[in-house]
């Protein structure tokens, strides 16, 4: 039987330098992190709960990207550069083949944004993943959700509705054939965080605000828009559909697009001088980059089609006790 501490050693503990920003890994009380001089500290955690997050049962390589991949997210929101960060687990046993799979995928994604596991908390209990991720960013770089402006334009990145699709045929309220349904899981349970584009937009003083879309963009954008005091038309033939979700019916469309969940895609407003330039970062980061409404100085959300006209949806964000 593993010891907790074996556990620690054997899968989480890594024989390898620390990178430059951490002074004291795993192993004391505290982990010590050296931001760069004149940064700020960008500090999010999210918890992943089996049964709410994700299904009993669920692969645990796509389970160590995904519990990570959404913190990462949450610093790409930001505009923040990835430093480390801390893992506390609870486990109902200590399997070493889960374990493995796990680390695998949480260490595959911490190399490649050069971010460090540098402690945590192990415990028995039934199965539940916290992280909590530290950035840097310089001072007032960061793209808060207050700082949306009246003629901003609204933009996504990437594409929407292709994670909530796969949810969909998970639960069996539709069929999506083989390949369809491989490639939309794919994009719910490994999203890519959007890490350098959100770097660009703030460190270029491109866009005002910005956060990351994991309940759905209606519901999201209304959290930048009650921070702003402010409102917004968006345009819903505007929003970009996942490759899979691009060719099932209008209506799903727009219900996935718009109040979808799980995409981990940036929400961001930005003048309309900055639109070249937002277009170059973009395409520098090989992410897309979509134009899909304006914000406006009268208070609440105002939905139209392609051509303008007014929509009546009732689309709402997910909420976890609603
Ligand atoms: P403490 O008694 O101070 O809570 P622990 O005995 O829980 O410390 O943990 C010992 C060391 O292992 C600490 O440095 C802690 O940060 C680290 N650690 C514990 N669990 C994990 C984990 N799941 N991932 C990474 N580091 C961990
Ligand atoms: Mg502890």
């Amino acid at each position: 039987m593993l010891s907790e501490f074996d556990l620690i050693k054997q899968y989480f503990q890594r024989q390898r330098p620390a990178r430059a920003n951490t002074v004291l890994g795993i192993g004391d009380d505290c982990a010590l992190l050296a931001p760069s001089p004149g940064r700020q500290l960008a500090v999010s955690s999210d918890m992943l709960v089996e049964g709410r997050h994700f299904f009993a049962g669920a692969d645990p390589v796509t389970l160590g990207h995904k519990c990570l991949a959404v913190n990462l997210s949450d610093l790409a929101a930001m505009g923040a550069t990835p430093l480390g960060f801390t893992l506390a687990l609870a486990l109902p046993a200590a399997d070493p083949a889960w374990l493995e799979g796990f680390s695998n995928g949480l260490f595959a994604l911490a190399d490649a944004f050069d971010c460090e596991l540098v402690g945590g908390d192990t415990t028995k209990g039934p199965l539940n993943i916290c992280i909590t991720i530290f950035g840097e960013i310089n001072p007032g770089q960061a793209l808060r959700r207050d700082a949306a402006q009246a003629g901003d334009d609204i933009w996504i990145s990437g594409t929407l509705g292709d994670a909530r699709l796969a949810l969909a045929a998970y639960l069996n309220e539709l069929t999506l054939a083989g390949d369809d349904r491989a490639r939309a899981s794919a994009r719910l349970h490994a999203p890519a965080p959007r890490v350098a584009l959100g770097r660009a937009l703030a460190e270029g003083g491109l866009a005002h605000a910005a956060l990351d879309i994991s309940d759905g963009l209606v519901g999201d954008l209304g959290h930048i828009l009650a921070a702003s005091k402010a409102g917004a038309t968006l345009d819903l033939d505007a929003l970009p559909a996942g490759p899979v979700l691009a060719r099932q019916p209008q209506a799903l469309r727009r219900r996935f697009t718009a109040a979808g969940g799980d995409d981990y895609e940036l929400c961001f407003t930005a003048p309309a001088v900055q639109r070249n330039a937002i277009l170059a970062a973009g395409a520098a980061c090989a992410t897309a980059v979509t134009r899909v409404g304006t914000i406006d100085s009268a208070p609440g959300l105002r939905l139209v089609d392609g051509a303008g006209a007014p929509l009546d949806l009732q689309l709402r964000g997910w909420d976890h006790f609603s």
